[in-house]
């Protein structure tokens, strides 16, 4: 047992969290593909990705989300 070891995952867990966090970062200017709103989902597919409203996300969750790459999903901010 090592406390730096230790330390040094966590530091490292840290990281991955932010690298994730930064590389979808979802403002005013990304807009629905649908219907133009403010897009607060993202789906990556193979083919690139799409940005939906909340309502349009999960309008189309069901279809895309199992062939998506990734699914990003900030509509819980809506409701702050
Ligand atoms: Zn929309």
């Amino acid at each position: 047992m090592s406390a730096v070891g230790d330390w040094i995952v966590v530091q490292e867990e840290k990281l991955k969290t932010t690298e994730i966090e930064t590389e979808f970062s979802l403002n005013a200017q990304d807009r629905c593909d649908s219907c133009g709103a403010q897009a607060y989902i993202v789906a990556k597919l193979p083919t690139g990705s799409l940005y939906f409203c909340a309502h349009h996300g999960r309008k189309v969750q069901e279809q895309l989300q199992p062939i998506a790459l990734s699914w990003h999903d900030e509509s819980h901010l809506l409701n702050v």
